[in-house]
């Protein structure tokens, strides 16, 4: 990841380790968890990722650091996942995909560059936050790519994860993979294709 792709870091909690699933009833306030009412039930631990480079190294800061706005969008969005009967086993084991991607089984379309560490195309243009479970329930809040961000945006304000503007991602063309064609267009372009070549035979 390039430098641009840093962000600031003010206001971070420099003991932000990984936290251990506690045996107890676990509260946002005492652990960073957030208890989902899914089938089992689970409790997950999301973490905004502030920063990542080309040695895979990442750092995160903590969820309740998080402004008001975006930390609100977040529990609402994983509360609404919860409703999902696969949320639990994709929670557990995770996924390439985002996960509001991957529960409507659609393709998640990610950023050209590093893919994964950034708000897919979908979220991006619906100014949802985008998450993706890696695992183990802990969950990772991307940030939307820096060249859609308004500079020296902190990784604790809302504008780091959803767009404040109107223009959606055919603002930035070459930021995001594109949309392939549905199977059914391919079809339909191969018929066309066979008509088409027929034709020609039957002229010649
Ligand atoms: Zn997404």
């Amino acid at each position: 990841m390039t430098r641009d792709a840093k962000l600031g870091t003010k206001g971070m909690d420099e003991d932000h380790h990984l936290l251990t699933p506690s045996s107890q009833e676990a509260s946002l306030e005492n652990s960073e968890r957030i208890a989902v009412d899914s089938r089992p039930p689970v409790s997950v631990e999301v973490r905004p990722l502030v920063e990542s480079n080309d040695a895979n190294e990442q750092v995160y800061g903590r969820i309740s650091g998080l402004a008001t706005p975006i930390f609100t969008s977040v529990m609402t969005a994983i509360g609404n996942f919860g409703s999902f009967d696969r949320f639990a086993s994709l929670s557990r084991r995770g996924s390439r995909s985002c996960v509001e991607r991957n529960l409507s089984s659609h393709t998640t379309f990610w950023t050209i560059e590093h893919p994964g560490h950034f708000t897919c195309k979908t979220c991006f243009n619906k100014k949802q936050p985008c998450l993706r479970a890696v695992g183990d329930h802990q969950w990772i809040l991307l940030p939307l790519p820096p060249a859609t961000r308004e500079p020296d945006t902190d990784w604790q304000d809302q504008a780091c994860y959803i767009r404040s503007y109107e223009e959606t991602s055919q603002r930035f063309p070459g930021t995001w993979k594109v949309e392939p064609h549905s199977k059914r267009d391919a079809l339909k372009r191969e018929k066309e294709a066979a008509v088409t070549y027929q034709g020609l035979s039957q002229v010649s």
